[in-house]
């Protein structure tokens, strides 16, 4: 599925209107000490390779010189290691996504950040009538990212944006209303397997679980979804705060 209709300038608004920070702090500071190359999780390329849509691809080589493709020697794979992990993830990128790396954290230019480091590490939920219900997480990154066990501190601001995004690029890509509708029912598979409920951020404003069963919702305090790993601990702490 191509996206070749997402303009330069529809690629720039869209950026400049998907800005809002997703906490009021700076939630790298509290997730990269727990990383052990001292980088935000989310800005590691050790551990999460951003994808960027074909036109976001060519909207920031024009302007900026903050990506290039990725390399997978970068992490200090082997040639043979490194093409084995370029099949894997290229096999597993949508048609309409190209695999980048950035400069690193050091180096950013947030206005030219992608549409992945916006919306991590939430995507979003779609329900199996095809209704986008809001926002839940790459819950491969539990254990990793801070705002995942801190999700009462997301800004409404963020929330909205992040809504608005998605619909411009599900007018834009309609495949990828297929590829998160998809992604929603593995989460649903896994989370069932694990009997688990689905945290979601409503696009009401509130916040719910969802029964992996039947999908039914029940709205519960946004304080009370679960925390994880280290966060987890971190919170049982008596100056959770100071972690
Ligand atoms: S979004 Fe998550 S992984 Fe990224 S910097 Fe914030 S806490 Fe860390
Ligand atoms: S562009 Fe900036 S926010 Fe995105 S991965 Fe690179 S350093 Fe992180």
């Amino acid at each position: 599925m191509s996206d070749l209709h997402l303009s330069g300038e529809e690629v720039q608004r869209i950026y400049a209107n998907f800005d809002a920070p997703i906490v009021p702090l700076d939630c790298g500071l509290k997730c990269a000490p727990y990383n052990q190359g001292g980088k935000p999780f989310c800005c590691d390329i050790c551990v999460a390779v951003p994808t960027l849509y074909r036109s976001e691809w060519a909207y920031v080589r024009a302007n900026t010189d903050l990506w290039f493709e990725w390399k997978a020697e970068s992490c200090g794979a082997t040639p043979q290691e490194a093409a084995e992990e370029v099949a894997q993830l290229q096999e597993e990128t949508p048609e309409s996504m190209i695999l980048a790396q950035c400069l690193g954290p050091d180096d950013c230019q947030r206005e030219f950040r992608g549409l992945t480091c916006r919306q991590f590490p939430f995507f979003p939920y779609i329900d199996s009538q095809g209704e986008l219900l809001g926002l839940s997480y790459y819950w491969e990154y539990e254990d990793k990212c801070w705002v995942i066990s801190n999700m009462h501190l997301v800004t409404v601001a963020y929330i909205q944006q992040f809504l608005k995004a998605f619909e411009i690029i599900f007018a834009h890509i309609p495949g990828e209303v297929e590829n998160y509708q998809y992604h929603s029912e593995v989460m649903r598979d896994e989370f069932n397997q694990k009997r688990r409920a689905i945290p979601l951020l409503h696009r009401n404003g509130f916040a719910y679980k969802i029964s992996t069963h039947n999908e039914r919702m029940r709205r519960v305090p946004v304080e009370s979804l679960p925390k994880h790993g280290p966060y987890k601990l971190a919170a049982r702490m008596p100056f959770p705060d100071e972690i």
